[in-house]
């Protein structure tokens, strides 16, 4: 084992949402984050953090990774983000973060929750106690951007899905600034969706994509879209390809977008 080898892989902590709880409550006291609980089971805890500066519509960031309990670059590419803006974080970002938004499915490896559901076909559903505590944490909230950090197991590269604005486009731009950690999946079909060059954008028809193809489940992005984001972009890395360029990959997309979406 080398010394240089990123912790997660020395320790083999890829999958520990209890290592990743640990690093966020360091990172949230030198950021001087509030942390809400939105469901403990006894086990497994899901939290929100909050900066200083509130959230708004102009000036909102909203970040959330582990939807998919079996897509690990998220939940840590987040929290690697977050540790290298820890200032940034205390003193000028004004941003809502759901370090993993699945824990034991990150626990498990497994893409749904305990009870079997995607939850990211499931963010419309107040009878799922989780999804009921995230509505009332998102209750008047807006944001000017979100990030929704996935892994796709079929990719061949980085993608993007992003709803957004017809007279302002971003994802393109923030495709472009991360692309040198891993190149794009260039193929025109990926995941049912038609693709250019990596980025499928909408910027209307969106709610009838929920009821035409999405069997009326809808996922984080849309609904946040929806309600709560001018932009909701969802990224995508590759899980077939090693899991610390998947890493970077991530980190380097939320500067991006970041950098694109506030300029
Ligand atoms: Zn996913």
């Amino acid at each position: 084992m080398t010394s240089d080898r990123p912790g997660y892989l020395a320790q083999h902590s890829a999958h520990d949402p209890a290592e990743l709880a640990r690093r966020w409550s360091r990172l949230s006291q030198q950021g001087c984050l509030t942390e809400s609980t939105l469901l403990d089971d006894g086990e497994f805890s899901v939290v929100a953090y909050e900066t200083r500066q509130s959230p708004g519509a102009r000036n909102g960031l909203y970040l959330c990774a582990g939807v998919h309990g079996d897509e690990p670059a998220g939940p840590w590419g987040l929290l690697e983000w977050a540790e290298a803006n820890v200032e940034r974080l205390r003193d000028d970002f004004a941003a809502v973060i759901f370090p993993c938004f699945n824990p034991r499915g990150l626990a498990e490896n497994t893409r749904r929750d305990a009870s079997g559901t995607d939850l990211n076909r499931a963010f419309h559903d107040r009878a799922n106690p989780l999804i009921a505590a995230w509505h009332r944490f998102m209750e008047g909230r807006k944001f000017r951007l979100a990030l929704h950090l996935h892994e796709d197991y079929d990719a061949r590269g980085i993608y993007l899905y992003e709803l957004g604005q017809k007279d302002r486009e971003i994802g393109e731009a923030a495709l472009r600034k991360c692309e040198a950690v891993i190149p794009r999946d260039t193929r025109p079909r990926i995941d049912d969706g038609d693709f250019t060059n990596g980025l499928l954008r909408r910027t209307d028809g969106i709610e009838e994509i929920v009821a035409d193809r999405l069997g009326g489940g809808y996922p984080e992005a849309i609904y946040v879209h929806l309600h709560h984001a001018a932009f909701a972009l969802t990224f995508e890395t590759p899980s077939e390809f090693s899991l610390p360029d998947r890493i970077r990959a991530q980190r380097a997309f939320i500067d991006a977008a970041i950098g694109t979406a506030f300029l």
